[in-house]
């Protein structure tokens, strides 16, 4: 069944954001499992897809999907390639549903799902998180991030079971909450649960990547999981200065000690090595502070320059948003 097109004045009133970053090979099938499952809740919608600088033919398939249902569909395209989560809140900026869902565009979340999450949000909750009840990634990035959440919870207050997850709805309040904030390097997930009063968790299905690779490399996964622990907790800066401290009386006890023996015994060489080691891990210590310290420094240093979070090229949509 397929809704009437959308009187102008009537608001959706649900919104489906979905990142696009070189998924040509994928688009197809995802168009055909999302709309119907979509047109089949019976309810107002609308699928924003943002263009995240894509080489390849995504930006064209998305125009083509455009131009064959225009009712329901709208399009950003971004001039480069500025992440998922940039992509993301480009999104939730035009989005204008009481509920906003998030997907990926590779169908590892079934689009299927997004009923059961919509039906959780009309129950009273503003954030409905998800956890992928089989999750179909490799051996290294399923404990990877089962130790990367186990971290996270330790430091943040941010409690998900699992965070990589992004089918996920949020609540108006919960949107515009997010749209206020001017952080460059975000995890939404994360930034939601903290503006979210009444979240909750449900069992999703999880599949293979219907076609393409990942876009994450190993690198931006760290790159991603740092800007969740330094942007939504100074614990790590904390820590270290309990480290020091810690290290600096230890250090001072030692060399008492060594200026005794000197004083008692007259000069030795013996323990150099030990000595060597100790200094070295010590330095260890050291660098590892510098880089933490430098990982705050360069958010400050992104924040204040204020660049753009990205930019647009155009808009593909039947009226200006509201
Ligand atoms: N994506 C994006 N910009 C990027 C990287 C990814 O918009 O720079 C999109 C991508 O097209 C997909 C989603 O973000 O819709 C998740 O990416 P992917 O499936 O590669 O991540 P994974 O599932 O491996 O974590
Ligand atoms: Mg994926």
């Amino acid at each position: 069944m397929t809704l009437p097109a959308l009187p102008p004045e009537s608001a959706p009133l649900l919104s489906v954001v979905v990142p696009v970053y070189n998924e040509e090979d994928g688009l197809a099938a995802l168009f055909a499992r999302l709309y119907p499952a979509l047109d089949a809740l019976g309810l107002r919608y609308e699928l924003i897809f943002i263009n995240d600088g894509s080489s390849d033919r995504s930006a064209a398939l998305l125009a083509a999907q455009f131009r064959a249902r225009p009712d329901v569909t709208r399009v950003i395209l971004f001039s480069a390639n500025y992440g998922q989560h940039a992509a993301i809140m480009a999104g939730f900026e035009r989005a204008r549903g009481e509920i906003t869902v998030t997907l990926d565009a590779d169908l590892q979340n079934p689009p299927e799902e997004i009923g059961n999450l919509v039906t959780k949000m009309q129950e009273g909750y503003d954030y409905v998180g998800t956890i992928r009840r089989q999750r179909q990634d490799s051996w290294f990035r399923r404990h990877a991030s089962r130790a990367m959440n186990r971290l996270r919870e330790s430091i943040t207050h941010i409690e998900m079971t699992d965070q990589g997850c992004m089918l996920r709805a949020y609540g108006r309040n919960v949107i515009d909450a997010i749209n206020q904030c001017q952080e460059i390097n975000t995890f939404i997930p994360a930034l939601a649960y903290t503006f979210a009063s009444k979240p909750v968790e449900i069992e999703v299905g999880h599949a293979e990547r219907e076609a393409g690779e990942s876009k994450y490399s190993l690198y931006s996964l760290i790159r991603l999981n740092f800007d969740l622990v330094t942007g939504f907790s100074l614990m790590p800066l904390q820590a270290f200065s309990f480290m020091g401290i810690f290290l600096s009386i230890c250090s001072a006890l030692f060399v008492a000690y060594l200026a005794i023996r000197r004083l008692v015994i007259g000069p030795e060489a013996e323990g150099l090595f030990t000595l060597f080691g100790i200094a070295f891990f010590l330095i260890g210590v050291l660098l590892f502070g510098i880089g933490l310290l430098g990982e705050y420094i360069g958010r400050i240093y992104q924040e204040v320059r204020r660049r753009p979070r990205y930019t647009i090229q155009a808009v593909l949509e039947e009226k200006a948003p509201s």
